[in-house]
């Protein structure tokens, strides 16, 4: 079948839609018809930087659409559901086997390499081969073949082109706060950053019945928005020292911190306002080699943790339904961080993504 996809040639955010065959879904996958996907730091950090994934390939990891086609051995789904498409996983793995999908030991495998677990792909453009199953979906296009594992589906009365973030970005901050760290009433949380990440993870602190919600960035309008969505204090950690404004208000520090900002200040700054058994996470990088600080002694008296996290722990075909059902009942309202585009627009929508104009782009197919 043929679609239309965007396809990434080089290391630009320029990436020209092309006519593109679609394989059909085998056994395992489905055939979804894209309504809508976001953007995704991700999505341009892969772009820009060389080795991360083969070329050509088709980007997108935040696709949301109709099931049309499912596979013989598929019992999860049927045509017309609609899904929320996000990360893949092997689900054989010792860390798939506990219900930790998003430390599977494939991914690279299932998510980065452009190809299926047994090296076939799924996309031909002008009789050659391109690169998809981009994080089990390459939603930058109007078709994407996923596995039944990452197909997620999601009630049919919330609106579907809004959906797609939930996969990836909106799942990482909110399921850092709720399943992670374990976030609960009356505890205190700093959030280094507020894109949409960490916007995520203010509306989820506020869900969790947090009492104290500081969020930290250098972009007002970004802080303004954070309050509006839950945060109780914000400081422009441009202008005011975020550590010494964080401890002269709760004293010991805060009960967890959670950088989404990866600044190597910011990142400094997170692990050393974690007051007496408090915890650090981490879900953003400048670079595979990037490193921080950590305070020894001041870290062991306080019996303090810091902790990597991806995808905020979720197990998806739970997490992304609960997620939707908090937006339906107005508890995490993250329509407000998004600004649509129409596919055509797709290097205007990833440009806007890299400097932060827009919070979250979503590309309407
Ligand atoms: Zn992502
Ligand atoms: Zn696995």
């Amino acid at each position: 079948m043929n679609m239309r996809a965007a396809v990434l040639r080089d290391h630009s955010l320029s990436m020209p839609i092309e006519c593109v065959a679609v394989d059909e879904p085998r056994a395992d996958e489905v055939l979804v018809r894209v309504v809508a996907t976001g953007i995704c730091h991700t999505d341009i950090k892969v772009a820009q930087v060389e080795g991360l994934s083969p070329r050509p390939i088709v980007l997108g990891h935040e696709g949301a659409g109709v099931v049309e086609k499912v596979g013989s051995a598929v019992r999860k789904l049927a045509p017309g559901d609609h899904v929320v498409l996000t990360f893949d996983s092997c689900g054989r793995c010792p860390t798939c086997s506990v219900g930790k999908p998003s430390y599977c030991y494939e991914v690279a495998a299932v998510c980065f390499s452009g190809k299926r677990l047994d090296g076939s792909t799924t996309l031909v453009s002008d009789g050659a081969a391109v690169h998809g199953n981009f994080f089990g979906q390459s939603s930058f296009a109007t078709h994407a073949i996923a596995n039944e594992r990452n197909a997620i589906k999601v009630r049919k009365d919330a609106t579907l082109e809004l959906l797609g973030p939930l996969g990836c970005g909106l799942q990482t901050g909110a399921g850092a706060v709720l399943n992670s760290l374990g976030v609960r009433a009356g505890q205190s949380i700093a959030i280094f950053g507020v894109g949409a990440v960490g916007l995520a993870a203010v509306m989820a602190a506020r869900i969790a019945g947090a009492s104290k919600i500081f969020a930290i960035d250098v972009v007002d309008e970004r802080l303004a928005l954070a309050r509006a969505l839950g945060a109780t204090q914000t400081i422009n950690g441009g202008k005011t020292d975020a550590l010494a404004a964080i401890l002269a208000e709760t004293g010991r520090g805060v009960d967890y911190a959670l950088d989404t900002a990866a600044s190597d200040k910011a990142i400094e700054q997170a692990i050393d306002c974690v007051g007496p058994l408090g915890t650090c996470g981490l879900i953003a990088n400048k670079s595979p080699a990037q490193t921080a600080p950590v305070k020894i002694l001041g870290s062991m008296l306080r019996g303090r943790s810091i902790r990597g996290i991806v995808q905020g722990d979720s197990v998806p075909d739970l997490f992304i339904p609960r997620l939707v059902d908090f937006f339906m009942e107005g508890r995490f309202p993250f329509d407000r961080l998004v600004k649509f585009y129409p596919f055509d627009d797709i290097a205007h929508a990833m440009r806007d993504a890299d400097s932060g104009a827009t919070i979250k782009p979503i590309l309407r197919m």
